[in-house]
């Protein structure tokens, strides 16, 4: 019974990655999310029904338009897919108690809309931070206000310290950023969300590191941090406690 909870979790988080792509794609151009049909971005043809079902479509048609053989992004497929495994991550390790999907729901939902904003656009929209900001303090409201100061101090903390950062170093990360930590302070607590940025950094060495000394890009190029942020604050969710309880038997040690 387990197995098809999880195949059932696989299909709607494959259905949830591909709405939030789509809302990453046209909230920033203003255009409306749900009332216009999907089109090719290259011939404009209007998608058929068949075309817009989740990895399926894209493996069927081979990754191109049917009408125009544009190549199609293997950014939607890997999105879809990486829905799906989070999705039965966070069921998994949910115990059944809709609070514990709460805070990774979150992190998903808004770090897939996020990534695709930055990867297309490089920007993270204010509108969707706005929503963000929102749901987080609802997710604390649900929450019973439970450490509500806490949480909003690191928030803040987060806040002044990457404005601080902006405002010294202009050129290394965007607003967006700056906000977007913010938030993740605010959701998080600054110990996870410290481990977040750890991460990030982490993977964002571990990607373009190789790349600049192959020489395949240069130092000049503009990275797209999104991806890297929520990936990073995904992670530090489920392994934050572990890290931390890792690193006081360290120093308990020693
Ligand atoms: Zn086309």
């Amino acid at each position: 019974m387990e197995t098809v909870y999880l195949l059932i979790l696989c299909v709607y988080g494959t259905v949830w990655g591909s709405f939030l792509t789509v809302v990453g794609l046209r909230v920033p151009l203003n255009q409306p999310i749900t009332v216009s049909r999907s089109a090719c971005p290259n011939c404009h043809r209007i998608l058929s029904a068949k075309e817009l079902i989740p990895v399926f479509s894209f493996l069927h048609q081979k990754g191109k338009c049917r009408n125009c053989r544009q190549q199609i992004s293997l950014i939607y497929p890997i999105i879809e897919l990486v829905s799906a495994a989070a999705f039965c991550l966070i069921y998994v390790s949910s115990n059944n108690q809709l609070f514990q999907i709460i805070n990774p729901g979150l992190l998903l939902t808004f770090g897939i809309i996020f990534s695709v904003s930055d990867l297309s656009y490089q920007i993270l929209p204010d509108r969707i931070m706005r929503w963000f900001a929102t749901t987080v303090f609802a997710a604390h409201l649900f929450n019973d206000m439970q450490d509500f100061l806490f949480y909003s101090a690191s928030g803040i903390t987060f806040f002044l310290l990457f404005y601080l950062f902006y405002r010294i170093f202009p050129d290394c990360i965007g607003g967006g950023d700056v906000k977007c930590y913010a938030v993740l302070g605010f959701l998080l607590g600054y110990q996870t969300c410290v481990l977040a940025l750890l991460l990030a950094c982490l993977l964002v060495f571990a990607v373009y590191l190789p790349l600049l000394l192959a020489k395949k890009i240069t130092s000049q190029r503009v990275i797209p941090f999104a991806p890297f942020i929520f990936t990073g604050a995904f992670m530090a969710y489920f392994i934050g406690p572990a890290f931390y309880e890792w690193l006081n038997l360290l120093l308990y040690i020693t």
